[in-house]
Parts: C-alpha cells; structure tokens; sequence
C-alpha cells in the first residue's frame, strides 16, 4: 500500500514546517501561491538595513525531499481534494489549510509576487532614509518593534508611536510594557497613548501626511506607517461546509483542529481561531501537535481518540527594539541580554534559512 497523502495549502510559517516535517512518513504536497518563504519579523528591520531582505526570501526548491511544492493559488477544497487555480486536482487523504494574513506593506508580501514586495521594501526603505518625521499608528510587536528598529538604525529622526491602549502590551504584565516605553524614549520616540486616530487614509501601505488624535491635536509625518493587525485570508476555508466564521475573521474549530464538515480537513495558524494570537509563536504549538496528529491518523489512528489541541495560556513574546536592547514576557519580563539572544540580534535568519537547506548566513 502507497503512502498515505496529504495536501497543505499555504507554506507559511504552519505549511512549511508541517510540510517539511511529514515529508518522510506520507506523500506530501505543499500548494503555495510564491516561489518563496518570507520572513515577517526581519522584514521590519530589512526597512533600515536593505542588504538583509535577500537573506529573509527563501525559495521552496530546497524544502522537500519527497513531496512537492506545487506553486498555484488553491481555489477550493474537497472532501478528498484541493483544485488549483489552473485546474490542476491534488488528491488527498488529509488536507492542511493554513492560508494565513496578509498585513500592510511592506511587511509581508502580497498576492503571489515575491518581485512586488521586493521592489516595495526597497521603495519604502529610500522614502524612509530621508524622511523626517515617522507616524507609526497602532503600538503592537508590529508598531513598537519598527519604532525600536528606525531610531535605533537612524537616529535623529522624529518619530511617533500611537496606541489606542493606555498602555503598551496591556494583555501582558504592566513591567513588560513599562520597560518598552521608557527604552523607546531612551531612544528618542515618542510614545502616544490612550489616543485613537480619527482619520487614517491608507490601511494598506505608508503614506505622506497628517493624523487627527481623540483630542482633536494633529500630526504630521514624512511616512505614516499604518500598523494595525493581520488581515486573515479565510475565503478558501469558509467556502466548506458547517464553517462558522469566529473572532477578526478567522474560523472557529473542533478541538482537533478541524472547521468544517469534513472530518480529514484540519486548519492552524493565523486563519485558525483557537485561542492563540495570530504569531509564530502560536504555530510553534500548533505545528507540532499537528504534525503528531497526522502522523498518528497516517498510522491507523482515528482523530477521536487522540489529544485535542490546547491552546498557549499566556503566550510568550519577543520585543526587540533593534539589535542591541528589548524586552521580553518568557513567563516573566526580561530585558536587553535574554531578547538579544533570543530574537534582536539575529531575527531567527539563520534557523529558517537551514530549515529551506540554506547556509545559515547568505555568502
Ligand atoms: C511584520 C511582521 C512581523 C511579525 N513578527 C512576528 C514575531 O516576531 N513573532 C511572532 O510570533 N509572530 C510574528 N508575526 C506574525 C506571523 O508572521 C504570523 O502569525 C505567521 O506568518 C502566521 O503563519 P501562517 O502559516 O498561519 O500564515 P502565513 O505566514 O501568512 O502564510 C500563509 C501562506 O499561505 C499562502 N496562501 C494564501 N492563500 C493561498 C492560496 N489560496 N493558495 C496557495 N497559497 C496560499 C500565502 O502565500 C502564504 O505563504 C509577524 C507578522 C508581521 C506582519
């Protein structure tokens, strides 16, 4: 008897690893839209260091010893398949749909075209260099990590942090979010909290003009960077039977993981609303309960009489402010050395670039 075959949708941070790590026990096939795996996280600083972008965009060729990346856009999904935009039919004993977010440029790439986000990092990363005044509206990992990256990369410019929340990271210990607020004045940012924008023009991109605050009070950027969450792409799930759509457009699930009528479909991720934040953090739990789950189904298991899935309590977070400071929560607020160590210094480069069969720096 042929190996068992499953089909994932979407090599993001869910896909790859699940792909990767299934490869030698099931006859896997990862549909992903780009030719290439795109690291968020370092995306952020390749903003004040250019030279780093090529070093975060890892082509797939080299992630399957077994299966296959078959590069297309999944249109709908099956009991027993997925169909690809150019009508190509994957069959399927197991299907992963791990579709993602999409989030503002240019910190993830839209659409399928690895060149577009290429050449719109590039573009914001020279409007940025000689830009002034920097607006950054929404204060999460996201906000903070990029206000800490542009003043500690180009110091000298005015720059501002907005947060509706009274505080930074309000779901965490007040220490965590108190130590990033004094590091980033140390850093010469201002910190404005408590205060909603009124009137921002663009969700999807940086833009050149002025904010209205709660108070009525105005200011103007050189760049306003609209940052303020990830937009699921659930279309393609939400289209199966009994899917019930949850929080901020994602799709509720059985403990297994599964969203629909279709007992063998499973979801994880950003597009899963299961109790995680939509962070790698999240897939770092949810990757390998699931790859464990599959492997015990691809043994004879049946989905029942297996673990359900248990979401973090409290997850983890990294928050660096460039290279050198940042704090962090590992189940208590740590500062400089551990985030350093941890995330700032290397922005987790070298362990994806090895996990696509790359040298860990780029030559
Ligand atoms: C700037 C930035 C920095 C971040 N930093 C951190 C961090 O430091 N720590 C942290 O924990 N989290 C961080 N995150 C969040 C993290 O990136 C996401 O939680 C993570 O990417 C989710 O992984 P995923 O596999 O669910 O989806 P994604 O990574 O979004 O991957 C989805 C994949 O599916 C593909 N796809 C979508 N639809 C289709 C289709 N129909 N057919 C084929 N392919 C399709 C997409 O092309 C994409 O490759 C950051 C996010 C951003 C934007």
């Amino acid at each position: 008897m042929g190996k068992k075959k499953i089909v994932i949708v979407g090599g993001g941070y869910v896909g790859f690893e699940v792909a990767q790590k299934l490869d030698a026990v099931a006859d896997v096939t990862l549909i992903e839209q780009r030719e290439a795996f795109v690291q968020p996280p370092a995306a952020i600083r390749s903003l004040v260091q250019p030279e780093l972008l090529e070093q975060i965009i890892l082509p797939y060729d080299g992630l399957l010893k077994s299966g296959r990346v078959v590069r297309g856009r999944a249109v709908s999904v099956a009991e027993d398949a997925v169909t690809v935009e150019n009508g190509d039919r994957y069959v399927a004993d197991y299907i992963v749909i791990a579709t993602g977010s999409t989030y503002a440029a240019p910190f993830k790439p839209a659409g399928d075209s690895i060149e577009d986000f290429r050449q719109t990092s590039a573009d914001v990363a020279a409007r940025l260099k000689t830009a002034e005044t920097v607006v950054i509206v929404g204060a999460g990992a996201v906000g903070t990590e990029l206000a800490g990256e542009i003043a500690s990369a180009q110091p000298g410019k005015k720059i501002t942090l907005i947060s509706s929340d009274d505080t930074l990271f309000p779901m965490y210990p007040a220490k965590l979010g108190a130590n990033l607020e004094r590091k980033l004045k140390k850093l010469g940012v201002t910190v404005v909290l408590g205060q909603r924008v009124q009137d921002l023009q663009r969700l999807d991109q940086p833009y050149e003009g002025s904010v209205t605050l709660a108070d009525g009070s105005e200011i103007a950027g050189d760049m306003i960077f609209p940052v303020i969450g990830s937009r699921p792409q659930a279309t393609l799930i939400k289209s199966l039977p009994g899917v019930q759509e949850g929080t901020l457009g994602r799709v509720r699930t059985d403990g297994w993981l599964r969203p629909s009528d279709y007992a063998n479909v499973f979801v994880a991720g950003d597009i899963a609303d299961v109790g995680d934040g939509m962070t790698i953090v999240a897939t770092a739990r949810q990757n390998p309960w699931l790859v464990k789950t599959l492997k015990a189904l691809v043994a004879g298991e049946t989905v029942e009489k297996l673990k359900p899935y248990s979401p973090w309590k409290k997850a983890p977070i990294l928050v660096p402010l460039g290279p050198i400071v940042g704090n962090s929560w590992l189940f208590t607020t740590v500062g400089d050395r551990i985030t350093r160590m941890m995330k700032g210094k290397e922005l987790f480069i070298p362990k994806y670039r090895k996990a696509f069969g790359m040298s860990a720096r780029a030559k």
